[in-house]
Order: structure tokens, then sequence, then C-alpha cells
């Protein structure tokens, strides 16, 4: 894990508030595993003091890729940051998604849940692992990174919940029927998590999803975003974000 000075390469607004940038960070980019993330700070003012995760969401030749979506403050400056210009970055930090051997990997991603995914993809397509991909999103507008997907041959399908794009519900839905010797890999909403750990317990397959929590260091010394799991608590941060399915325990 390193303090480094990433300089911005491209800047691209995607649409339905997407963006991705593309930095020039060799150390990251050598050290980085799917799953990962980088701690920004989005301004070199006091505010907002604390730095702000985001997964690699690809890594190139001495260069990683985010992709966001504009939600609040933070990532609203994080919007006006132009090529050219530098970004100071925490990281990788946290632990990574494995590809569990013998197994097809099922990625399962809600909305902007798809940035760590994409370079599991990544990393399936370099080592030949066999994967497969599940995307939803509000609607067709805010599906993101099926472009990366397709570069990657990986197979997809997609879903919206106003039936604007694919499958007209929940992602999970596409799912449904056997999944034996696939495992899965899961990153999105609470709701989307639980129930690829409810299908996953049914159909006795393993996997992994990754948390978000909001977090303040992002290192494990203020024990902000502590999850629930079995046998006690965990850090998002140190511990994850990426968990066994079966480790933590959702609430709600
Ligand atoms: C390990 C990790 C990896 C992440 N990777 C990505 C990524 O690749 N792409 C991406 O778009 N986002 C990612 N996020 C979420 C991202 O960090 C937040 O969206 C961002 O910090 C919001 O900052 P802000 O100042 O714009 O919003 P704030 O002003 O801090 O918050 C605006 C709204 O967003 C909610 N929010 C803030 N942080 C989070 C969070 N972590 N999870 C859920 N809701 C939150 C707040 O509750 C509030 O409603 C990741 C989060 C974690 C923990």
């Amino acid at each position: 894990m390193e303090l480094v000075g990433a300089s911005v390469l491209t800047h691209e607004a995607l649409g339905a508030g997407y963006h991705r940038l593309v930095l020039a960070a060799p150390e990251v980019a050598l050290q980085c595993r799917p799953g990962q993330f980088v701690h920004v700070r989005v301004s070199e003012d006091r505010y907002p003091l604390l730095r702000r995760p985001f997964s690699v969401a690809r890594r190139g030749d001495g260069t990683i890729t985010l992709l966001y979506r504009v939600v609040g403050k933070g990532t609203a400056l994080l919007a006006g940051l132009r090529p050219g210009g530098c970004l100071d970055l925490l990281g990788p930090l946290g632990s990574g998604f494995e590809l569990l051997p013998g197994r097809r990997a099922v990625l399962v991603a809600g909305g902007a849940g798809i940035a760590p995914l994409l370079f599991l993809a990544q990393l399936a397509w370099e080592t030949g692992h066999p994967v497969r991909a599940v995307v939803g999103a509000a609607q067709a507008a805010e599906l993101v990174g099926t472009a990366d997907l397709g570069e990657l041959g990986v197979p997809a399908a997609y879903a919206t919940d106003d039936g604007s794009l694919g499958h007209h519900g929940p992602v999970t839905d596409l799912l449904e029927g056997s999944l034996a010797g696939e495992a899965l890999y899961a990153c999105g909403p609470p709701a989307m998590l639980r129930k690829v750990q409810t299908l996953a317990r049914e159909q006795a397959v393993p996997g992994q999803l990754s948390l978000e929590a909001s977090m303040a260091c992002g290192v494990g010394a203020c024990r902000g975003c502590a999850c629930r799991a079995h046998g006690g608590y965990r850090m998002v941060c140190t511990d994850g974000p990426v968990f066994d399915l079966e480790e933590v325990v959702l609430d709600g």
C-alpha cells in the first residue's frame, strides 16, 4: 500500500452520472488485485476531509481505471477533474477476489457494483478462467461496463428495474436454474447481495461478495466501517471489502 500521486489521462462522462477515470499510477497498477480499492483525496481543501474509496475497475500498462457514479459532494468534485490533473491516492487497499479453480465464475453486478467485477473479468480473461456475467441497473442508461464485458468476451445477460433493457426485474432473477459447477462473485446493493447469499446457500455453491460501507481511514484504524460477520465484526476496509459469501451477516 502506498500514497501516490496519479495523473489523469482521460476522464469521460458516461451518462446517468457515471464517469470513467483513467489514471497513470504504475505502482498501484503493479500491485493491485481485483476487488481492491484506492482511497482518493477528492479535494485539496479541508472539505471533504475524508478520502473516498473506489474499486479498481480495470488495470492497464501502468494505469488503473475507476468507474464511479456521482452521488454527493466528493464524487461531484472528482467529476470536475481534467486530464493532466493530479490525484492523491492511497492504495491498493483491502482484500481481493479469488477465482476458485474448477468452477465457472458468475459475476453478479448491481449498479456501480460492476466496477470491481470488471477487473475480475479481466483477470479471468487473462488466465483463461471460464466466466459469465449478469448485470442489473435501474434503467438502461445506468448499465455501464457493457463494452468492457464485450471486449473481454464475457457472455452477459442484463436486467433493468423498469424493463428498458434485458430482463424486466431484479438481476438475481437471471440466476434461476442450476448453478452447479459455478461460483458467484457479487457486488451491488444490500438486497441483491442477500438474494445472492440465499441462492448460493440453496444450491450449495461457493462465492464471494464485495461490500460497500461508508469508511473514513481505509486502513483499519478508525473502525468506522465494521460489518457483522459470523463470530463477530469485521472491518470492510482491511478484512474486506471482499468476503466469503458465508462469512458476513447481511442485515435487513
Ligand atoms: C471498497 C469500496 C469501493 C467502492 N467502489 C466504488 C466504485 O468503484 N464506484 C462507485 O461509484 N462507488 C464506489 N464506492 C462507493 C463510493 O465510495 C461512494 O459513492 C463515495 O464515497 C460517495 O462520496 P460522496 O462524497 O460523493 O458522497 P457523500 O456525500 O459521502 O454521500 C452521498 C450519498 O451516498 C451515500 N454513500 C456514501 N458512501 C457510500 C458507500 N460507500 N456506499 C453506499 N452509499 C454511500 C451516502 O449515504 C449518501 O446518501 C465504493 C465504496 C467502497 C467502500
